[in-house]
């Protein structure tokens, strides 16, 4: 933990959720705060407990710290102003991880992180220890700060805009899962990504647990530590998936009949749970018991239904290529593939590659569908055009065989049809109902 400097004012930028939070730990900590968004928002509650607020505004506020939400780009005239005057600038889980002696555990990556995070604060608690999922998950981590015991693990997951501005943030245990393009309208370019995501670990100690994927290496004093998902371990491997799943130091932990999440791509997000949860001191059994009995995580490869031998599964939360390519790992045949919506300017050629195989049919939607269609005859996968999420789905259920599988995995972003991709997933397993799925 390192330390706050003494309360003066703080500018807080964006409105969010995180951003809230970080306001009312900065006036818990006793700073005066101005807290500024580019819409209108509303910010009652914010009001009466004393802090200023600005919205819909976009001049600079000079202050003695700036705290942003991730949402916010840097180009924002408050925080461009802040950046030029050499103010300091932290994000929410900075703030967060000064304010708090609690252990911390990070986790990012293109996809996966959701799923892991909830997978490891639940394998923690199972194991007899306090944890709680927050971050990008949904609670903000400043809002835990003193709220929960101190013993309790804050498990955060960690987006690449939450890891931009971290000057000290240090997580005990670290995983990046994976990085592919996404987010290429946020960033000049894919090393600039990736960039940010190395910084959850440039400032761990040596004793910490950093795993990265092959090609990439800790930024900090921690060894890089490896998951190996297939073939033998290497000298750096801290779990491996051959014969069942395996941590370093614990020997075999479980088989992988007794995991019930599916898909490589879990395998992965189980590997690094797992490894991570031997850091924080629990045994093979311990953590055997809370993967066995995890529920999974809504619009992630999510069984909605099945009607006439039909199973519809939603990922909504596949919003970019690879998640989507993940999903079909994960059902190797007969899919009726769901695709489409807002753009984040990601090419759609290695999903049509991987569709190739198990896609009978891609039913696309929204704004990216002519760029999809593109890239799926490319490579003769058979598609159609549709209007809409129900239609889609109506098609895809009426086109359908027993056995088949009618797979909602976007591989874009939902803005322009949605308020979301929880929304998008609703309107799916409504359709999914329609068509007769229980
Ligand atoms: P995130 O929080 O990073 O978006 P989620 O756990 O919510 O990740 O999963 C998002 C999507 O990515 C899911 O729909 C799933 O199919 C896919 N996915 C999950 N884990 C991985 C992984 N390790 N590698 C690739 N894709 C994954």
């Amino acid at each position: 933990m390192s330390a706050l400097p003494d309360p003066g004012r703080a500018l807080v930028v964006g409105l969010a959720k995180s951003g809230r939070a970080a306001a009312v730990l900065l006036r818990d900590l006793g700073w005066q705060v101005v807290a500024v968004d580019s819409s209108a928002v509303d910010a009652a509650d914010l009001q009466s407990a004393g802090i200023e607020v600005r919205a819909p505004s976009d001049d600079p506020v000079p202050a003695d710290l700036v705290v942003r939400s991730p949402g916010v780009p840097r180009e924002f005239p408050p925080l461009a102003a802040a950046y030029a005057a050499g103010t300091p600038v932290w994000s929410e889980i900075e703030l967060a991880s000064r304010a708090t002696s609690n252990p911390i555990m990070g986790i990012t990556g293109t996809n996966g992180k959701t799923t892991t995070t909830e997978l490891l604060a639940h394998v923690l608690r199972e194991g007899g220890l306090d944890a709680v999922a927050c971050g990008n998950v949904g609670t903000p981590m400043a809002s835990l700060v003193g709220e929960v015991s101190g013993n309790t693990w804050l498990v955060v997951e960690c987006s690449s805009f939450q890891l931009e501005d971290v000057p000290t943030f240090r997580p005990h245990a670290a995983v990046l899962l994976n990085v592919t393009p996404d987010h290429m309208d946020r960033y000049p370019d894919f090393d600039a990504y990736r960039r940010a995501k190395l910084n959850l670990f440039a400032h761990q100690g040596e004793h910490d647990l950093a795993i990265l994927p092959e090609g990439l290496d800790a930024t900090g004093a921690a060894p890089t530590r490896r998951l190996a998902a297939s073939g033998a371990p290497g000298p750096d491997a801290v779990s491996w998936a051959e014969g069942g799943l395996h941590v370093q130091g614990l020997g075999l932990v479980a088989p992988w009949s007794d995991i019930p999440l599916l898909g490589a791509h879990n395998r992965e997000n189980v590997m690094a749970t797992a490894a991570m949860a031997a850091h924080a001191g629990l045994g093979a059994e311990e953590i055997a018991r809370g993967l066995a009995t995890f529920p999974g995580v809504p619009h992630r490869l999510e069984v909605v239904g099945e009607a006439d031998g039909v199973t519809f599964v939603n990922d909504s939360k596949a919003t970019n290529p690879a998640a989507a390519i993940a999903a079909l790992d994960a059902y190797p045949q007969r899919v009726r593939l769901i695709a489409g919506g807002s753009s984040k300017g990601t090419p759609f050629d290695d999903l049509a590659r991987a569709a190739a195989g198990p896609v009978l049919r891609a039913y696309l939607i929204g704004e990216t569908a002519p760029a999809i269609a593109a890239a799926m005859e490319g490579e003769h996968v058979e598609y159609a055009l549709e209007p809409d999420l129900p239609t889609a789905v109506s098609r895809a259920a009426a086109d359908a065989q027993p056995g088949d599988v009618v797979l909602l995995a976007p591989a874009c972003a939902s803005f322009d049809q949605f308020t979301g991709y929880e929304h998008r997933g609703e309107v799916f397993r409504e359709a999914a109902r329609e068509a007769g799925a229980r």
